[in-house]
């Protein structure tokens, strides 16, 4: 993408209404405009974050066996009757009259629509378990929509339900979602803490919170050191195997959120408890048969006997992410993307536009990124090389490449790290390697 085409409105100065770092960056590198209080449109940059997020979910996801389908975002009261959560769920609810005067409302979590699609369509045990999920907007009526995309009102979730035909394979199901959780953030570079949590209004009895640790979480987390450098595993694991030396590996320190944390049974005390705030990325529950109870899903058994369906639901805080690795992964000038997320990987800064050399380096290189696949964004703008310099540290893609006319006296361009700012010096043809290596990469 060329700069000079790209709708990228950036800002010097600091906004008054972001209190904390992300939601600078994000207003600041134009990612994102708020358009209503907690709701926001995704500008180009912001959108191909969005888009990298939604597709490492959904690959991980995919990876556990579970299909993607795509629910509405507005739901008919009646369901929620069924289940008691019309009234339940409170002020939350962004309730809608239709002109026929039905009651409807916009989703802000999906069980009752899910489990009456299976109540509906499925009827024998040979056809379970099942793992449905979409990645659609939810809305919920927060009372203090803050911290930008962190805590808005309507946000993109990763949602999936879970049904067995009896406790030990829920919990098979249970233990996939929480390992498959594991790889999701941390191909995202975070160190996401699966957390024992109270189940809330969801209801049931096992639940584990994501957390990743940063000061400007909302949440007050307990947890052993241990878990702040253990590892997640890899590509290669094996889902439909045993996944419980996993669980028990992580599940063996200590980790509460504070509903959760106990300070007088707590096993732990002194240099091994970290007492910190989180950002809650991600949670799981095993809920048992409260919904498929309430919405009739239930399905013959190879004896013939009726068996109502055991479910888990699994969320992910997909638009909370971005958020999430920009409180993580930032500095000063702005923010660093891991090259996972990246909106582009590569920043191409021309430092003199209209020099003929420079031109037409820049373009042998932009070209060659392209004709490789890589997403490059060419700052090709007639500016000032300080402020693109800033504003490309500021956008905060893994690698800069500038080219200058004093470099190019001697041949060559230099290459920068945005992480640790590393700097070195390359020649046209090492570029243009350097460049298909990222490729091959
Ligand atoms: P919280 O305690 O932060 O309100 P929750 O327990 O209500 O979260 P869930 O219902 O489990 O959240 O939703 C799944 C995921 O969706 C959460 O882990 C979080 O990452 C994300 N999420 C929930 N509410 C919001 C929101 N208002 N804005 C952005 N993301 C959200
Ligand atoms: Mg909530």
């Amino acid at each position: 993408m060329r700069r000079t085409q790209l709708f990228l409105p950036t800002l010097k100065e600091n906004p008054a209404e972001a209190q904390i770092v992300s939601h600078r960056l994000m207003l600041r590198s134009g990612m994102i405009r708020q358009s209503a209080a907690g709701i926001y449109s995704w500008l180009p940059a912001g959108h191909r974050v969005l888009r990298k997020i939604s597709q490492i979910v959904r690959e991980e996801q995919d990876a556990t066996g579970a299909q993607e389908m795509l629910m509405p975002t507005i739901q008919s009261a009646e369901l929620w009757r069924k289940s008691g959560r019309y009234d339940d769920y409170g002020k939350e609810m962004l309730r809608i009259t239709d002109r026929h005067d039905r009651e409807m409302l916009f989703g802000p979590t999906n069980e009752e629509l899910i489990t009456d699609i299976v109540a509906n369509e499925i009827n024998s045990y040979r056809d379970l378990p099942k793992n449905l999920y979409h990645i659609q907007w939810k809305f919920r009526d927060e009372v203090r929509p803050r911290f930008g995309v962190m805590r808005g009102r309507e946000f993109l979730m990763k949602d999936n339900y879970s049904f067995d035909l009896d406790h030990e394979s829920a919990r098979h199901s249970y233990n996939k979602m929480f390992v498959c959780y594991l790889r999701t953030f941390a191909r995202m570079g975070l160190q996401a803490i699966p957390m024992a949590a109270d189940t809330g209004p969801i209801g049931g009895d096992l639940s584990h919170e994501f957390i990743i640790l940063a000061e400007t979480g909302e949440s007050e987390v307990f947890c052993d050191k241990a878990l702040l450098d253990l590892e997640a595993p890899g590509a290669d694991i094996e889902f439909e195997s045993d996944l419980q030396p996993v669980i028990d590996q992580w599940t063996s320190y200590y980790a509460a959120t504070d509903e959760k944390h106990d300070a007088d049974s707590c096993p732990i005390s002194g240099e091994q408890l970290v007492q910190a705030r989180g950002i809650e990325v991600g949670h799981i529950f095993y809920f048992g048969t409260k919904y498929s109870e309430a919405m009739g899903a239930q399905v013959q058994g190879s004896d013939g006997k009726q068996i109502t369906l055991e479910m888990g639901s699994y969320g992910i805080g997909v638009s909370r992410l971005l958020g999430a690795i920009i409180e993580a992964s930032h500095d000063d000038a702005g923010i660093i993307w891991p090259e996972a997320v990246a909106p582009w990987n590569i920043g191409l800064i021309n430092l003199k536009v209209g020099d003929g050399q420079c031109d037409a380096v820049c373009e042998a290189l932009y070209g060659e990124a392209r004709r490789l696949g890589i997403d490059i964004l060419y700052d090709d703008r007639d500016e000032r090389a300080g402020g693109k310099f800033a504003d490309m540290d500021l956008i905060g893609l893994p690698w800069q490449i500038a080219v200058g006319p004093r470099g190019l006296k001697d041949g060559i361009v230099e290459l920068k790290r945005r992480s640790d700012g590393e700097r070195s010096t390359l020649s046209i043809d090492d570029a243009k390697a350097w460049i298909a290596e990222r490729a091959a990469a």
